[in-house]
C-alpha cells in the first residue's frame, strides 16, 4: 500500500486541497480531500490524472526527424510516407522492442500513462508472417511492460494499396493480412497481453483505402467488445480519391456503412464537412486527434470548434511520434484554432473558463472512452496513474487550480512534469524514467544500424 498526500489535486469533481490517496497494488483504493499529511504520507504539491495517448505508430519513433528535407515536387504526407516504408521495412523485431520502449519511456516522463497502439508493422521483413503471428505485438507488449505504461493494443487490418480494392505495393508487404490471417493475428494478441497488467485489446481496420467495404464487415466482430479505431480524411487526397470511388466523402461514407457508434474512435477525420462533424459528434464515437502530427505533415485543421459545439468527444494521440508531449499535443490542438479563426481562447468551454482545463479534461475523458476504461482519474477504483508538476516551476509560481494547467500547457511545457505513478508504481521522478539511461542506449544502437 502507498500512501500519497497532494496539497491540490484535480479529481473527477473539480480541484481539492490537502487530498490523501491510497494506492494498493495498482489501483486507487481511496481518495479523502480536506486531511493534514499524516505520518509516512508521501508528500507532493500538485497531483493530475494521467493522459492516453490515444494513436500512436510506435516504430515511427525511430524515424522522427528524418523526413525533413524538401522533396523535388509539392512535399506532402505521400513522401513522408516513402521514407516511413523504407524505414519500417528495415526494422527487425528486436529494434521494434527497443524504439517502443525507449517511446514509452518517454511518454510516461510527459504523463502519459496509457497507449494506444495502432499496430501494424506485423511481418517479416519479406511480408511472410513470423512463426508467432504476434511476434511484433509481442514486442511492443515488452516494451509496455518494461516501461509501466498501460497498453490498448490495436492490431490493424491492412489488405490494399487503394480505394476499390487496389492491391497493396511492395513497400505495403509487412502489414498485409487476409482476413484469415487477420484472425489468427488476434488471437495470438488476445494471448500475448493477456498476463500484461491493465492491458485491453480492440481493432484497427487501417482506413478506407487499405480494407474493403466486405473486409470492414468482416473484421468488425473481431473487436467483441472493444475499441475499433479506423483512420478517415486526413489527406485532401484521401478525400478526393473516396469521392472518386464511392461518391462519398470518408467520414461521410463511414457514418452511412459502418456501425459507428461510442466504440469507435475515428483518427484525425480532418478533412469534414459541417453536415459530416454534426453527423459524427451525434454518433458519440471518439474524435482521435494528433495535433503535433498532423501540423507535421501538413495535412490541415479539424473543425475542433464546430465539433465542440455539436457535443463531440475528442482525446489526443501522438500518432507519427515525432514529438512526444502531453502540453505539446493540446497546446498546437488550441493554436491551430486559433490560427485558423484568428481568436483566442478558441476551445474554452465558455467565457471566463480556463482553455488548459477544458482541454484537458476533454483528453482525459474522451482518452479514456477511446480505449475502453470504464474509469479514470484520481478516483477509487481507477488504475492508479498519477501525475504531479513541479510546483516550483517559474510557469507554475503563484498558480492555483485550474492556472496550474493553463501554465503547464501554455507556457512551461514537459519540463514541469515531476513524478509519474503508472498502475501505482512510481516510474518517474524528478521528471526522469527509471529506465531512461538503459533505454536510450538500446534505441540508439538500433537507429544508429538503422539510419546508415
Ligand atoms: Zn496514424
Amino acid at each position: 500500500m502507498t500512501r500519497l498526500h497532494f496539497a491540490s489535486a484535480l479529481l473527477p469533481s473539480g480541484w481539492a486541497n490537502d487530498v490523501q490517496v491510497i494506492v494498493t497494488a495498482s489501483t486507487i483504493e481511496a481518495v479523502t480531500p480536506g486531511v493534514a499529511p499524516a505520518a509516512g504520507d508521501e508528500r507532493h504539491q500538485i497531483a493530475l490524472p494521467g493522459l492516453a495517448s490515444l494513436h500512436s505508430h510506435a516504430f515511427q519513433r525511430g524515424m522522427a526527424g528524418l523526413a525533413e528535407l524538401r522533396g523535388d515536387s509539392t512535399d506532402t504526407f505521400w513522401t513522408w510516407r516513402e521514407t516511413m516504408y523504407r524505414f519500417a521495412l528495415a526494422m527487425t523485431p528486436d529494434d521494434v522492442a527497443a524504439v517502443a520502449t525507449l517511446l514509452y519511456v518517454e511518454m510516461l516522463e510527459q504523463g502519459f500513462t496509457r497507449v494506444g497502439e495502432f499496430h501494424y508493422l506485423h511481418h517479416d521483413r519479406d511480408g511472410t508472417a513470423y512463426a508467432d503471428i504476434a511476434e511484433m505485438a509481442s514486442r511492443i507488449a515488452q516494451a509496455a511492460e518494461a516501461s509501466g505504461i498501460a497498453l490498448t493494443l490495436l492490431p490493424s487490418f491492412y489488405a490494399h494499396g487503394s480505394f476499390g480494392g487496389a492491391p497493396p505495393h511492395a513497400g505495403q508487404r509487412r502489414f498485409i493480412c487476409s482476413v484469415d490471417q487477420f484472425a489468427a493475428l488476434m488471437a495470438a494478441s488476445h494471448k500475448t497481453i493477456a498476463k500484461l497488467p491493465g492491458a485491453n485489446i480492440g481493432i484497427a481496420p487501417h482506413s478506407l483505402r487499405a480494407v474493403a467495404p466486405d473486409e470492414l464487415a468482416a473484421i468488425i466482430p473481431f473487436a467483441d467488445r472493444g475499441p475499433v479505431h479506423i483512420h478517415a480524411a486526413e489527406q485532401v487526397k484521401e478525400v478526393e480519391d473516396c469521392l472518386a470511388w464511392s461518391g462519398k466523402r470518408p467520414v461521410q461514407w463511414l457514418l452511412e456503412h459502418a456501425p459507428v457508434d461510442q466504440r469507435w474512435c475515428i483518427i484525425h477525420a480532418t478533412h469534414t464537412t459541417d453536415a459530416e462533424v454534426t453527423a459524427f459528434a451525434k454518433t458519440g464515437a471518439v474524435a482521435g486527434l494528433c495535433p503535433i502530427t498532423e501540423a507535421s505533415l501538413g495535412d490541415g485543421i479539424f473543425p475542433a470548434r464546430q465539433f465542440f459545439d455539436a457535443g463531440g468527444s475528442f482525446g489526443v494521440g501522438t500518432d507519427s511520434n515525432v514529438l512526444i508531449g502531453v502540453t505539446d499535443e493540446l497546446r498546437q490542438l488550441e493554436y491551430g484554432q486559433r490560427l485558423k479563426h484568428r481568436a483566442r481562447n478558441v476551445l474554452s468551454s465558455g467565457a471566463g473558463r480556463s482553455t488548459g482545463r477544458t482541454l484537458f479534461d476533454h483528453a482525459l475523458a474522451g482518452g479514456a472512452q477511446a480505449l475502453a476504461q470504464a474509469k479514470v482519474g484520481l478516483t477509487p477504483g481507477a488504475r492508479a496513474d498519477i501525475v504531479t508538476l513541479d510546483a516550483a516551476h517559474p510557469s507554475l509560481a503563484g498558480r492555483a487550480h485550474d492556472a496550474i494547467i493553463d501554465g503547464w500547457i501554455f507556457a512551461a511545457g514537459s519540463r514541469a512534469v515531476d513524478c509519474v505513478w503508472a498502475g501505482g508504481a512510481k516510474v518517474v521522478e524528478g521528471g526522469q524514467h527509471e529506465l531512461r539511461q538503459s533505454a536510450r542506449e538500446r534505441f540508439n544502437a538500433a537507429v544508429r544500424r538503422l539510419v546508415t
